[in-house]
């Protein structure tokens, strides 16, 4: 599902003015944000974690069925496990490209000079979110599909992405309503929340007031 509000433009030169921001989730795999707010794409819909879930409920029914006292029956069933672990990493790695593939047809679509994302290099390369749902594999794509397109890519620090307003600035977790819905508690800005975090992050991270920082105020942004 790609949804686009805006007038596109036409040439593939890019505006340095302008810069997408990409927030990676769970229930929508990647937000797009245009830093001027005027348009935003949902990339990859929900069916991913359908998926997932109902895998991993048919593997651990398959493991139920093993014979306790049966050796054959053991390997016969961890052989099965394996060929759907091989299907699902095949899944997501074609998942991954048309994931990427869309965030770079939105960067070019709005002549964007720049994506931004937020920097999940520290993380193991193997860890994923969802079992097999790699978001370093997905950060790599759009990397290289990004230059490949001669649109630069910047990553940010992770630091209030989902906690800050991106009209105003303000910084609370009571921001955050729901998994799915932001509303600031100082100026009433509504949106939803992956959105509010991919506009902060098109506009280069949330800027953390002086005091703030001195404090050491406790992060919890997932
Ligand atoms: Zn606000």
């Amino acid at each position: 599902m790609l949804l686009c509000v805006g007038i596109p433009e036409q040439g593939s030169e890019k505006d340095e003015a302008v810069a997408v921001g990409v927030d990676l989730g769970i229930s929508v795999p990647a937000v797009c944000a245009l830093n001027n707010g005027a348009a935003r794409a949902y990339i990859g819909g929900s069916n991913l974690l359908k998926r997932f879930a109902m895998q991993k409920k048919q593997r651990s029914r398959q493991r139920e069925f093993i014979p306790s006292n049966s050796q054959h029956g053991r390997q016969k069933v961890d052989q099965a496990i394996f060929k759907m672990q091989d299907k699902e990493r095949r899944f997501v790695h074609s998942f991954n490209h048309k994931i990427s593939k869309k965030i770079i047809q939105f960067a070019k679509k709005y002549k964007a000079a720049v994506i931004r994302m937020e920097d999940l290099s520290g993380y193991d390369a193997s860890q994923t979110i969802l079992r097999n749902w790699s978001y370093y594999e997905l950060q790599q794509m759009i990397e290289y599909k990004a230059k490949r397109e001669g649109i630069r890519v910047e990553k940010l620090k992770a630091q209030y992405t989902s906690q800050a307003c991106s009209q105003c600035g303000h910084i609370a977790k009571e921001n955050r309503k729901t998994q799915a819905q932001f509303q600031c508690t100082n100026c009433g800005f509504e949106s939803n929340a992956d959105y509010n975090a991919a506009l902060n992050i098109a506009r280069g991270g949330v800027k953390i007031p002086k005091d703030m920082a001195q404090k050491g105020l406790e992060e919890s942004d997932e």
